[in-house]
């Protein structure tokens, strides 16, 4: 029997195909219309529907880079199932390249939003009534803030074992068991018991290539895993992809001035160990910031000038030390082989680079 039609917005979308449909939201002042796009790619074969999207921050676009290339691999010949792609979900927030909503909101708080509630809650309502509640699984992409660059890695709560199966199957050195915050969409779809993985990669305002292949590549993988997309022939990779943190830790500048970093992203730090030294302009008063705990650098901060009190480096805890150190060889090797579309040359975690 064939396969029903995908309908989403009065449209209907065939078995095979695949069609990008608009959905309006709002209507700026100036009266031009605004949508939120959205690429359904809809596979012959019955399976999961999976919506994948980006920018519910409107200033992180490494999803949107990663949905395309995605949306653009041959296996999606093959699909099984369907991928219901949302690149930019913030869509003010995109044009106006800023985290945030008009009325200063954070979207990925305003879930599940109402009718007839704010900006952000409308937004919120719409996504969910005509995407959310259609759709199987879910991978939000998100990128670090701006000047904070983070270690490909995933979020979620590992609890549910379909989320804990697409977590580990992504990829990413690193794994957060990571609480829900409320009126998120993380949150929202957990509500629902949609399996919902977050990934965060690279900084605002940024390309950076290593994270979008590893987006990607985690992507595939969990529609791979998720039997969406065919098996890759032959053994499964042998060697370990990811580890789950014990805990994180974010470390602050306890004085203003002017940061020079020591640690790299992705290096193993213990306790105790230099990662930044804070000076005045002139020198005269210097403090050096060390690690309160042993782990691995999962996010550093980008910009050198530090008030008192700013998040500079987020550490990451693990069990087994040795097992996150495992994953980033890995990801280290993995990246190195096939990183041919480059966009940035510079990898913050190279070995090389010091
Ligand atoms: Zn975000």
């Amino acid at each position: 029997m064939a396969r029903a039609p995908y309908k989403i917005e009065g449209v209907e979308i065939k078995p095979g195909t695949r069609q990008t449909v608009e959905i309006p939201v709002a209507k700026l002042y100036t009266h031009t219309p605004l949508y939120v796009p959205v690429e359904v790619v809809h596979g012959r074969r019955a399976g999961p529907v999976l919506m994948v999207c980006g920018a519910i921050h409107g200033d992180e676009i490494n999803g949107v880079e990663i949905i395309r290339r995605v949306l653009r691999n041959s296996a999606m010949r093959h699909l099984r199932g369907t991928l219901v792609a949302v690149p930019i979900v913030n869509v003010f927030g995109f044009v106006q390249r800023t985290r945030y909503l008009p009325d200063r909101r954070d979207l990925n708080r305003c879930f599940p939003g109402t009718e007839s509630g704010s900006l952000g809650g409308r937004i919120a309502y719409l996504l969910r009534t005509k995407i959310m509640e259609h759709v199987t699984h879910i991978i939000d992409l998100h990128t670090g803030a701006i000047h904070r660059f983070n270690l490909p890695q995933i979020r979620a709560e590992l609890k549910n074992p379909e989320t804990i199966r697409m977590a580990e199957a992504f990829g990413a050195p690193v794994i957060i068991n990571a609480g829900l915050r409320e009126g998120s969409l993380r949150a929202y779809a957990d509500s629902q018991d949609i399996p919902v993985i977050t990934f965060e990669g690279g900084e605002a305002l940024r390309f950076d290539d290593v994270v979008i292949t590893s987006g990607v590549k985690g992507v595939i993988r969990v529609m791979r895993e998720l039997e969406m997309m065919p098996q890759k022939k032959g053994p499964r990779a042998p060697r370990k992809r990811s580890e789950v943190a014990a805990s994180s830790q974010w470390v602050r500048a306890d004085m203003d001035g002017i940061m020079r970093p020591l640690a790299r992203l992705g290096q193993q730090v213990t306790k105790g160990q230099k990662l930044a030294m804070v000076a005045d302009p002139f020198g005269e008063v210097e403090k050096v910031i060390t690690s309160p705990c042993s782990g691995i650098v999962i996010c550093v901060n980008n910009l050198p000038l530090v008030n008192e009190g700013e998040a500079i480096y987020h550490i990451a805890r693990f069990d087994e030390i040795g097992e996150a150190e495992k994953a980033m060889d890995y990801f280290r090797d993995s990246m190195d082989t096939d990183n041919s579309d480059a966009v940035m040359p510079v990898h913050p975690w190279d070995e090389e680079q010091k």
